[in-house]
């Protein structure tokens, strides 16, 4: 089936497509790389693109964009493109600067998805990790309500209008960014059920999230989490979902490898198809939207084929049972802020 048709509605309105092409790469990986990727990834028929400003090469990403726009493969409507707001900006006078800079890296008009990327706040500045003369990770410390949008402040009895409403009193946060077009949806990422509802509850809530990015797959499948967000009408999107770029800085060495477990072997063989589609394919199964990161043209062209065959229901519950809490992520140098959100059971 063609994969561009394969959409989720979001509670906004627009749709998500259900298979998104990862960008992030490690660092000693060429920026430039993104480019011939993510024109190839066009080419093959991904129409879902994930990136963030943290991965530092929106600049190929976008580039790669406009230049299938430019030879006619697709249409900007046919793209759907996600960026993160980073973790240094956080503070709602921030929020909207921070979109603009991925826009102007981007050289395209709007974003579809823009990301609370960790809800694990780090001190403002240029940046990306920003740490102290030990080597430590400076925190910073934000209402995630304010970054989603300052409410406007009640008037008081018999106040006039006005009289203490400075028009700079609301900074552009998440939601003013959305009304303002410069991007189509707003959602978060690595966010625990406790921080959505604190979203969900705010007071003069103008927009819901429309999704919730997190770590996802066979042995770590989020359950509680998923049912979570369904109950909400929020998409749950997938990432490390072929079990994680083994990245040195972020996973610990000793987890096992996903794709080479027993189970979705066994069901890939059965299927005739690789453990990654079947770890893809799960997700799609259960209503998951998923990423999948691969800068080898031959994988990208295999992952897009998660729409060619089916899982019977005894292979998702097998899928189901081998799951065993590992998080290949854990951000473990962020373990002692306020908001890290692994703290809780889900
Ligand atoms: P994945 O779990 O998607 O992929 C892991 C590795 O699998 C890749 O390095 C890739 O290597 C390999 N791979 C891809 N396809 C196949 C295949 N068919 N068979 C065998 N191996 C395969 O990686 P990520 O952890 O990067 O997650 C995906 C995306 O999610 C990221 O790129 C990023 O966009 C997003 N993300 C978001 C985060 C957040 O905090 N919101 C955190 C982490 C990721 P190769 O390139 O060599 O093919």
């Amino acid at each position: 089936m063609d994969p561009k048709y394969q959409r989720v509605k979001l509670n906004d309105g627009h749709f998500i497509p259900i298979l998104g092409f990862g960008t992030y790469a490690p660092e000693e990986v060429p920026k430039r790389e993104a480019l011939e990727v993510t024109k190839f990834a066009i080419e093959v028929g991904f129409r879902h693109i994930d990136c963030a400003h943290a991965y530092k090469n929106e600049e190929y990403v976008g580039q790669a964009i406009r230049s299938k726009i430019a030879d006619g493969t697709v249409k900007r409507e046919d793209i759907f493109y996600t960026s993160k707001l980073w973790t240094t900006c956080l503070q709602p006078e921030l929020v909207q600067s921070a979109l603009e800079k991925s826009l102007k890296s981007l050289q395209l008009d709007y974003v579809d998805l823009y990301l609370i990327h960790t809800p694990v706040a780090l001190k403002p500045g240029e940046e990306i990790l920003p740490t102290d003369e030990d080597g430590k990770l400076i925190f910073d410390f934000v209402d995630l309500c304010h970054t989603w949008e300052v409410s406007p402040r009640r008037r008081e009895p018999g106040e006039e209008p006005g009289e203490r409403e400075p028009p700079s009193f609301l900074p552009l946060a998440l939601e003013k960014c959305k009304d303002a077009g410069l991007t189509k949806s707003i959602g978060v990422s690595n966010f625990n059920h406790k921080q959505l509802e604190k979203i969900l509850n705010k007071p003069g809530l103008k927009y819901k999230p429309v999704c919730n990015q997190v770590e996802c797959h066979p042995y770590l499948n989020q359950s509680k989490l998923l049912e979570f967000c369904k109950s909400h009408d929020i998409v749950l999107v997938a990432y490390g979902a072929l079990g994680a770029q083994r990245l040195s800085q972020w996973i610990n060495p000793n987890h096992p490898h996903l794709l080479e477990d027993p189970v979705l072997c066994a069901i890939a063989k059965k299927h005739k198809q690789t453990p990654a589609l079947v770890a893809l394919r799960y997700q799609v199964q259960r209503g998951v939207v998923v990423l999948a990161k691969s800068f080898n043209k031959k994988r990208i062209k295999e992952n897009i084929q998660v729409f060619d065959f089916e899982l019977a229901p005894e292979d998702m519950e097998a899928i189901d049972g081998i799951k065993r809490n590992i998080r290949y992520y854990e951000f473990l140098p962020v373990i002692d802020h306020p908001e890290y959100p692994y703290s809780e059971e889900y």
